[in-house]
């Protein structure tokens, strides 16, 4: 490949997702590098979403459900979600899926094993880019690979989770279960998410949202405890495991940088839920399009005033009553109309659907932080 007219650094969710975006354009696309540090893909995790419109991934859909489950303990609430479903994608064959495209594709090429060391140098009109073994010119560079040192963020939603196989049938493979507020609160807001793939086999996560990133070491007791609650303490055998802490909320804008960023600490994940793929692949869609439009790469937009605001202000809440976290959160799915709160949390909400969700929630707590935030700083502005 000669000259290049874009490095991608980083080739996961967000670089892939960019990638393969290019490749629709065949050699009319720019002359793309993927340089992702991983010698090969496996399947590390699974993403899931509510598919609020048509995708280009539907044949990549490993699972779906029509109606998901929010409680305590026993009492767990069911609503239909049947409009949107509840999709869930593993990650291996959505790598795969974007390597085959790329193969097909003279003008955008992805080299594995690629570690990219320190940050983009600027090169007259260009970049270089160094790898252990390599340096690399393009005209633009997009940075998907997280920050060094991890900023600080609001809160994390740190989890842990595992795709278990039982004997006897122990899950309702029609019904997720979105949260279950089953531990008593002790780091954070803490809860169960729990995809039922059959009634044998289901991928159970602990998860908590607090104020510290924790190790999957952490979680262990929880997510074994929780395993053994949903199966009855009987033998499971675990096919695979996931953990990861994902930023909700940065406390402070990051360094600017010259060159652009994106991926899930530069706005791809929705503060307020920690949910990123929808929103890495709408970046992608905006992305590929300027760059086959004017040529530049664009960065993800910042929120609207409004959701920004709602989201900082739910997770000061969060962040300084935790022991409220269920009551909020089971009461946002009580009360608003689920429809409402899926167009929300998906950024597709209205001002109507903020108008409602706000009026789902009870306003003590809500007040004094969006009045302890406005004497801080603007609503929006996280910090
Ligand atoms: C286990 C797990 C489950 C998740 N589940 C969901 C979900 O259900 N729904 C949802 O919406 N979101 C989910 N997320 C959040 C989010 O969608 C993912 O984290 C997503 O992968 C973020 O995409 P990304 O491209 O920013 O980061 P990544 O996919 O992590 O990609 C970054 C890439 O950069 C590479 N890299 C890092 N440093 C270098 C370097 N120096 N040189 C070259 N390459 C480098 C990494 O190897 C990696 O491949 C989940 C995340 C995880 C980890």
């Amino acid at each position: 490949m000669g000259e290049l007219d874009l490095l991608v650094l980083g080739g996961g969710c967000a670089g892939l997702a960019l990638a393969l975006r290019l490749t629709d354009h065949g050699t009319s696309s720019p002359r793309t590098l993927v340089l992702e540090g991983r010698e090969g893909y496996e399947d590390d995790r699974t993403w899931s979403f509510w598919r609020t419109r048509a995708h280009r991934f539907e044949d990549l859909v490993s699972a779906s459900w029509n109606r998901m489950a929010v409680g305590s303990g026993g009492r767990l609430e069911t609503y239909d979600c049947g409009a949107t479903p509840y999709q869930m994608l593993t990650a291996l064959p959505y790598y795969e899926h974007v390597q085959e495209r790329i193969e097909g594709c003279g003008a955008v090429s992805l080299q594995l094993g690629a570690r990219v060391t320190g940050d983009p140098v600027p090169d007259g009109d260009g970049w270089l880019v160094r790898t252990a073994h390599e340096t690399f010119r393009a005209r633009h560079v997009i940075d998907t690979r997280p920050p060094t040192p991890l900023p600080e963020c609001l809160l994390w939603q740190s989890f842990l989770g595992q795709v278990v196989t039982v004997e006897a049938p122990s899950f309702d493979p029609q019904v997720l279960t979105l949260m279950d507020f089953d531990d008593p609160n002790r780091r954070g807001v803490q809860f169960s998410y729990v995809l039922p793939l059959s009634a044998h086999e289901a991928l159970v996560e602990t998860t908590v949202f607090g104020p510290q990133a924790l190790a999957a070491s952490e979680l262990r007791g929880d997510l074994d405890r929780a395993t053994a609650r949903l199966v009855g303490g009987g033998p499971v055998s675990v096919r695979r495991s996931e953990h990861s802490a994902l930023p909700m909320g940065l406390a402070g804008p990051l360094t600017p940088r010259p060159w652009v960023q994106a991926g899930l600490f530069h706005g791809g994940a929705r503060p307020s839920t920690g949910y990123a793929f929808q929103r890495i692949q709408a970046w992608a869609d905006t992305c590929a399009a300027s760059l086959l439009g004017d040529g530049t790469p664009r960065a993800v937009q910042p929120d609207p005033l409004l959701r920004r605001a709602m989201d900082t202000v739910f997770l000061r809440v969060l962040r300084a009553e935790p022991e409220r976290g269920p009551e909020l959160l089971a009461g946002l799915f009580a009360r608003a109309s689920t429809e409402r709160v899926i167009r929300f949390l998906s950024d597709l909400g209205s001002p109507l659907d903020a108008l409602a969700i706000v009026g789902s929630l009870p306003p003590g707590p809500f007040l004094r932080e969006a009045g302890a935030a406005l004497l801080r700083r603007p609503l929006g502005e996280v910090g």
